[in-house]
């Protein structure tokens, strides 16, 4: 049996800065707080846990002493309020992330509406929308934009993991209710990039493996487009979960992981998938 790997499967720059940072800030710093989880993967922030982070899920939580601010970024109240307490700043924000809160910032100095296309509910979004100061609308699909009134100035951004032809689809639309659009293109390079390759690996195998967390936005994207083109695709945190019903008959198999997912997680699936193999051929 034959395991292809994606080439951009495994940690991108963002999330490898952050997780850097962290342990590098713990290592001098002795114990430091994290506001939420640092990534979405369960297994790398259990890893932190054991060299000092410790994930709060608000600043009351935090009394003293450092704190660092994720890769998906804070709203500037969730930052002054952190100024405020005396704490102190380690900021691992994605700077494609940061390039997207200047950009919506800037807008609304200038008298913009703001529209974000994503989840309204990630972190991420949650901290570009902080710069809008209310005026702003949060979509994921061209029929959200019902809850849009024409506008002289819309601006409109996007949540990193978006997929290109949902935003070309939304904006297309926009332009029909404002005068002037201006378009900041957020997605991040590096998910593209992955999840055309994943799209095209489930073209080509028997069965797909997506390795990441639950809780990862880009990964459920990932097993999302990889379902559509494959049904034998599954979605794992680690290789506990696999089933060796998987890969029955199975002559090629795909393994792909969110920009959250470490390597040694990504090593332990294909040294498990190789066990089933061995296993089946003893049988
Ligand atoms: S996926 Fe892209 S935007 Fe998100 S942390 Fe990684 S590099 Fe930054």
């Amino acid at each position: 049996m034959q395991i292809l790997l994606a080439k951009s499967a495994g940690f991108c720059f963002g999330v490898k800065r952050a997780i850097n940072l962290a342990f590098n800030t713990a290592k001098k710093r002795g114990k430091v707080f994290c506001l939420g989880p640092i990534i979405h993967n369960p297994q790398v922030v259990e890893k932190l846990k054991l060299s000092g982070v410790q994930e709060k899920e608000s600043l009351e939580e935090i009394e003293e002493g450092t704190v660092i601010l994720r890769s998906h970024g804070v709203s500037p109240e969730v930052m002054e309020k952190a100024r405020r307490q005396g704490l102190k700043i380690v900021d691992a924000t994605c700077p494609f992330v940061m390039r997207s809160q200047k950009f919506v910032r800037r807008l609304t100095e200038e008298g913009y509406f703001i529209l974000i296309v994503g989840d309204r509910k990630h972190p991420e979004v949650q901290g570009i929308m902080g710069q809008a100061k209310g005026k702003v609308l949060v979509i994921d699909s061209p029929e959200g934009l019902k809850g849009l009134k024409r506008s002289e100035r819309i601006g409109v951004v996007t949540q990193t993991t978006q997929t290109l032809a949902n935003l070309k689809e939304i904006v297309a639309q926009v332009l029909e209710r404002a005068l002037e659009v201006r378009v900041l293109n957020s997605i991040c390079s590096a998910t593209a990039q992955r999840q055309l390759e994943s799209r095209e690996l489930a073209g080509k195998v028997d069965c797909v493996l997506v390795v990441g967390g639950y809780n990862s936005s880009n990964t459920n994207k990932l097993a999302e487009i990889c379902q559509k083109v494959n049904p034998h695709t599954y979605h794992i945190e680690e290789a506990g979960e696999l089933n060796p019903s998987w890969f029955k008959g199975a002559k090629r198999v795909g393994l792909t992981g969110g920009a959250s997912t470490p390597n040694w997680l990504i090593d332990q699936v294909i040294k498990k998938v190789r066990d089933f193999e061995k296993n089946r051929a003893k049988a």
